[in-house]
């Protein structure tokens, strides 16, 4: 059954749950350390938890179909209106939807090797060809990105900062960037770990909207916000664009619980600054294990680091099936094309430790 394109998909591979690890290696649950996802360690907003508990006596109904307490949330703290957001089911929900809203079967989507892995599904999914864009330091080349254009591309995927590798790119050449792409070429930037950016990274994204209609912004809840499990997401841009996502996305596609808890979090400015202090020290702590241990790793600017524990092309495998043995749950990212490497979400303290130092006996360096 159906189109060849949809029959060569093959499914995204998601971090290990705990409950599977935990049956597959025979360990206790509780003692598991789950590093594999890019959650948040602090769980989520106590703020969240709390709007939630009044939300549940209204699950009978279905959810506000429009997300107006959330768009009007969104509205308020990003300065747009709100009919220039589009509620995604996660934000893999919008880089979906931007795939079907703006790029017919046959035509092309430019992204860059090393770049999230949904891009290439959401690409194979509409039956679109993928540009993959050899990658410049595990990062993008932009440059490289504009030069891969063709006539039939139609849409751009940026990640900054960028998954599995945690590379960044200054706002001013991701602008420059905007700027040079063709005017019928939609940009999705995708900033799912921006809350996590230093001070001096910071720059305004949803702000150029304003300037380059075929900019659509990506935010998620599901890193910095502790949401993940909700699932919520959105997109920013000119009505031209979101209203397109509007009409393709399913009626209900952010459920009431997540709708709540999201307007609770997004006002909770000391649960994210919380997040980010924990996620700084816990950066520290792992790249100076790392520099120790003399493992190379890419500089990341998100909640997680990526680290070569091998000079062969079994490294990545081996050494993850050596931390799961120890309870300690990471990501392999052979499927990136990055067989030698791992990526490790940076955890609570106690969690940090316990991965180093099993690390450390996986190789044999304790
Ligand atoms: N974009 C990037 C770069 C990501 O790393 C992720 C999460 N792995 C997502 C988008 C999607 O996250 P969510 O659907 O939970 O918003």
């Amino acid at each position: 059954f159906g189109p060849s394109y949809v029959r060569a998909l093959a499914p995204y591979i998601a971090g290990k749950p705990i409950s599977e690890v935990a049956r597959e290696f025979g360990l206790d649950e509780a003692r598991i350390v789950k590093l594999a996802s890019n959650e948040n360690p602090l769980g989520m907003p106590p703020s969240a938890q709390a709007a939630m508990q009044q939300a549940i006596a209204d699950l009978g109904r279905y959810p506000d179909a429009n997300g107006f307490d959330l768009k009007s949330a969104l509205s308020a703290r990003y300065g747009v209106g709100d009919d220039w957001i589009t509620l995604g089911n996660g934000s893999n929900d919008i880089l979906e939807l931007a795939a079907h809203a703006f790029v017919e079967r046959g035509e092309s989507i430019v992204f860059a090797q090393y770049s999230f892995a949904v891009y290439a599904l959401a690409t194979q999914g509409v039956g679109a060809r993928a540009i993959v864009v050899p990658a410049r330091a595990y990062g993008h080349d932009l440059d490289a990105m504009l030069a891969a254009i063709e006539s039939d591309t139609r849409l751009v995927f940026v990640a900054n900062p960028n998954n599995p590798t945690g590379t960044f790119i200054p706002g001013d050449q991701i602008e420059a960037f905007i700027a040079r792409v063709p005017k019928h070429v939609v940009v999705v930037l995708d900033e799912a770990y921006t809350e996590y950016l230093a001070a001096e990274q910071r720059y305004d994204a949803i702000g150029w909207t304003r300037r380059y209609p075929n900019l659509l912004v990506s935010r998620t809840f599901s890193k910095a916000y502790g949401l993940a499990g909700l699932r919520v997401g959105f997109a920013i841009g000119q009505p031209e664009l979101t209203d397109l996502l509007n009409r393709l996305r399913q009626p209900f596609n952010v459920n009431s619980l997540a709708q709540t808890a999201a307007v609770a979090a997004l006002g909770d400015q000391a649960f994210l600054a919380k997040s980010a202090e924990v996620n700084a020290a816990g950066y520290a702590k792992l790249t100076a294990a790392f520099d120790a241990l003399g493992l190379e790793y890419v500089p990341s600017s998100g909640n997680f680091v990526l680290v070569r524990v091998g000079d062969d092309d079994g490294a990545g495998a081996r050494v993850n099936l050596g931390l799961l043995k120890e309870g300690i749950i990471v990501r392999p990212v052979g499927n990136y094309g990055l067989p030698k490497w791992l990526r490790v979400t940076i955890g609570l303290p106690e969690e940090n430790d316990a991965f180093l130092a099993a690390l450390r006996r996986v190789l044999g360096r304790a």
